[in-house]
């Protein structure tokens, strides 16, 4: 493999290509640390026509090609496994906004520009880019293409598919497809760039896109509620929706565990009631005119003389809707720092939710006693952070009976007609199990799929699919 870095120095120069054990070591981690692994080489290509030139060179040295944005995905599938037959692609120096079209309502950036690079960028034009998560400072622009991230905000925008209207990628052979196109509309047969988003590197390298922009949203209404049940939170919806007039665009869910985590750990934090409450909900409209916190109020109005909430507390200024957000945002953060977690992604029929949560926690509970379920996420999309944190001092336990406990979950995940990964993908975490869960018709088109575009496995190898 020499050879290979020494064709990828003399391409790209010395400095974009890191051999060096520590110069490497935040490349092949990933955010939760669960994931390492060993890379050839790490190569920071500064352009489509370098990236074209690694993949090309991999190719033909029969060395998988691993993308990487901002290292923050959950599922470990932009770090190289243990097979030390991979060099990480990092997108990081390719980073630029190189456009922003306030007439045609477009934006086109590179694929290693932040996220929250995007939203600044499109809010200087006095436009929204509505994608948000809590990774927004340092997730790409790639990375939540290539995951299909979707957030905080996916109740009244979409998820990242519905946001792209055109990509550059650089495919598997080294050649670059040129999608980069602003249209709104292009029936000419099978929509490729759909095929890319989502595919998790393992179909080619998302070089730039073109993303929608959406009108700016400069007022806000916030509050977070307390609830007695995970019922009442979904209760709630459909009468938060109608009063919201379509300006809802946050429905979130925090049980008690989640919410004393980041009351634990996050210095700063506060808990918006006196009481304690088993849940909590945060919810947000936003729009053009004060007619938001209108809105906001006649819904909490109406959601109390139903009886579906016990308290709320309105954000009154930006800081204190930051100091409610904090609670929301700063949950993963908050469950790194206990010991070790075990996590759920998974979406359900939104009506299922309640069931859901009743029967499994009994059963994880059974089958590990002193777990503690930490429970929060996108209750208005039916997708729930199902994650799992060892019983205090025994993260040998969790991590003994993992396989076990995950099966709990996922089976009553299918058996309720939901998905086992919902927005954070399927990477090397769920690749086994995807597989299982999936119908045979359904993992024959995709492996199809791979066959079609990547023949010679170079991207991403082993992860998605087996
Ligand atoms: P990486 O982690 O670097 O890579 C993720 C995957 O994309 C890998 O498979 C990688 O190979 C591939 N990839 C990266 N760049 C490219 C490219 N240019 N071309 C092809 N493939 C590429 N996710 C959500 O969906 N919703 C949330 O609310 C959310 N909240 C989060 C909160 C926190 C605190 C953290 C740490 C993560 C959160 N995530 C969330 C997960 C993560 O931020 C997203 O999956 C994000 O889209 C990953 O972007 P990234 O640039 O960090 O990608």
């Amino acid at each position: 493999m020499t050879s290979l870095v020494s064709s990828l120095r003399a391409a790209l120069g010395e400095s974009a290509v890191l051999t060096d054990p520590a110069d490497m070591a935040a490349y092949v981690t990933d955010w939760t640390g669960s994931f390492t692994g060993t890379a050839l080489a790490v190569v920071r290509p500064a352009s489509t026509e370098q990236v074209a030139t690694v993949v090309r060179l991999c190719a033909a040295a029969g060395v998988g090609v691993v993308p990487q944005g901002g290292n923050t995905g959950l599922v470990g599938g932009g770090v190289p496994d243990s097979g030390g037959d991979q060099i990480v692609l990092s997108l990081g120096r390719m980073r630029r906004v190189r456009e922003v079209d306030p007439v045609a309502d477009t934006l086109v950036a590179e694929a290693g520009a932040a996220l929250a690079t995007v939203q600044d960028a499109a809010a200087a034009a006095g436009r929204l880019f509505p994608l948000s998560l809590g990774s927004e400072g340092s997730c790409t622009i790639g990375g939540t293409i290539a995951t299909n991230a979707g957030g905080t905000a996916v109740l009244r925008y979409g998820m990242m598919r519905e946001l792209v209207l055109g990509l550059e990628v650089v495919l598997p052979d080294g050649r670059v497809w040129d999608g980069l196109r602003p249209l709104r509309k292009d029936n000419t047969g099978y929509d490729l760039k759909q095929l890319f988003i989502g595919s998790e590197g393992t179909l080619g390298v998302v070089t730039a896109a073109v993303l929608r922009l959406l009108p700016a949203t400069p007022r806000r209404a916030t509050a977070v509620v307390a609830l007695e049940s995970v019922e009442a939170a979904t209760s709630l919806l459909p009468l938060i929706r109608e009063h919201g007039g379509g300006q809802l665009t946050t429905w979130e869910l925090l049980g008690r565990q989640a919410v004393d985590l980041v009351l634990a750990h996050l210095p700063g934090v506060r808990d918006p009631f006196a009481d304690r409450h088993e849940w909590y909900g945060l919810v947000e409209l936003a729009g053009t005119s004060a007619d938001v916190d209108e809105r906001l109020e006649s819904a909490l109005e109406a959601a109390t003389s139903q009886g579906l909430l016990v308290d709320a507390v309105v954000a009154g200024s930006p800081a204190q809707r930051d100091s409610l957000w904090a609670l929301r945002e700063g949950v993963s953060e908050a469950q790194k720092s206990e010991g070790a977690t075990l996590k759920h992604d998974v979406t359900l029929p939104i009506t299922t939710l309640s069931r859901f949560v009743a029967d499994v926690g009994p059963r994880l509970l059974e089958a590990l006693p002193g777990l503690r379920l930490v429970t929060y996420g996108h209750v208005g999309d039916g997708n729930l952070h199902y994650n799992i944190s060892a019983p205090v001092g025994s993260d040998a336990a969790l991590k003994r009976d993992a396989p076990a406990l995950t099966r709990i979950v996922y089976d009553a995940v299918t058996a309720l007609g939901g998905s086992i990964s919902a927005e954070h993908g399927i990477g090397a975490l769920k690749r086994d199990a995807a597989a299982a869960y999936k119908s045979g018709v359904e993992v024959d088109l995709l492996r199809a799929v791979k066959q079609a575009i990547d023949p010679g496995g170079v991207m991403n190898p082993r992860k998605v699919l087996v």
